[in-house]
């Protein structure tokens, strides 16, 4: 039945028995979500337009992750699906309410590298501030900076940069107020010096949603918004993935390298080619060292005696003395000493 649905809709046939069908009715799909889809998420144009018909039916389609809202006019659009999400490990671990790193995991048991889909097809970005950053990430004057300050208005809105779930709302230190927005890719975001926050702990908010006013409480020289982005608790510098400039995000897919969770790295523009080099550079070093280390833990030593020769000890061993001469380099088969050690395996 849900194919023939799809199917129908695929064709642009109205959907007359959708309307009939008593059980499972547009309040439950409506209240199950506000997250809604942007409206340019459909691919097919022309097919359906925005109705204003009232939501008759809800469908789960294969990716779970969306539903399918049927209304009365026969057109539709996509909410995402809260309770799948609430349900997911990414909302239900490591998820402290109010604590700022609710994450209590070593650096070194993160990948090298992760990619991570920061929007897709049903999500989008919106930038907290299109604006020059002015504070940059990493140490100033000796302290620790984890995330960018932008420019900001004290009463000025700020929204929430990703769809997400809301899992800090609190006055926290030298934060001040702050929001703290954990997304579906596992990424959070931070926003601090708040001088009115207006989402609450659990809130489920869309990319672009109001989500309190900005100020300078907490830890401040003046009005600015600062805005963090992590992983695993980790900050990294959002202009990994940001171009505040522009207002951009870099590229949709981004991929989060263990070395920018380090304090001490920041986002080097000319790098990103080169970093890629090394990192790789980095991988087949690890690769290889474990490679020796697996060799040297399987290695075996013949000590020389009186009266050996090397082709007595590969015969010993059950090898070729040219085996025996690949494992040694450097050897002299006519110049062995008593008590020399031979690596036979
Ligand atoms: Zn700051």
């Amino acid at each position: 039945m849900r194919k023939l649905i799809i199917l129908l809709l695929a064709l642009g046939l109205p959907l007359p028995l959708l309307a009939q069908q008593p059980d499972s009715l547009a309040a439950a799909g409506e209240s199950r979500d506000s997250l809604r889809v942007p409206a340019d998420f459909r691919t097919e144009t022309g097919t359906f337009r925005l109705g204003t018909g009232v939501p008759v039916d809800t469908l789960d389609i294969d990716d779970g992750r969306l539903l399918l809202v049927l209304r009365d006019d026969h057109t539709w659009y996509y909410i995402k699906n809260i309770q799948r999400m609430a349900a997911d490990s990414t909302f239900t671990k490591d998820w402290i309410p109010n604590s700022t790193n609710p994450y209590k995991i070593p650096l070194d048991s993160l990948p090298l590298r992760n990619s991570i889909c920061l929007v897709d097809s049903a999500s989008v970005f919106v930038c907290p501030n299109q604006t020059k950053v002015f504070s940059r990430f990493g140490y100033r004057h000796g302290r620790r900076h984890q995330g960018v300050d932008l420019p900001y208005k004290t009463g000025t809105p700020v929204v929430a940069a990703f769809d997400g779930r809301v899992r800090v709302s609190d006055y926290s230190g030298g934060y001040g107020n702050l929001i703290v927005i954990r997304h579906e890719n596992g990424l959070e975001t931070y926003y601090g010096h708040l001088s009115k926050r207006e989402v609450e702990v659990g809130d489920w908010v869309h990319a672009g949603d109001q989500i309190g006013l900005g100020g300078s409480t907490g830890r401040s020289t003046g009005p600015h918004l600062h805005f963090e982005t992590r992983y695993k608790g980790f900050a990294f510098d959002p202009e990994w993935i940001v171009d505040f400039e522009k207002g951009q995000l870099r590229a949709n897919v981004f991929v989060l390298r263990r070395s920018y969770l380090d304090a001490h790295s920041h986002y080097v523009p000319e790098s990103i080619d080169e970093e890629d080099d090394v990192y790789a550079a980095d991988e087949k070093v690890i690769e290889e060292e474990k490679r020796r280390a697996a060799e040297r833990a399987a290695a075996r030593y013949y000590t020389v005696r009186s009266g050996d020769t090397l082709g007595a000890i590969a015969r010993k061993q059950g090898k070729s003395l040219n085996a025996i001469l690949k494992l040694n380099p450097g050897v002299n088969p006519n110049k062995l000493r008593i008590g020399q050690k031979i690596r036979v395996n």
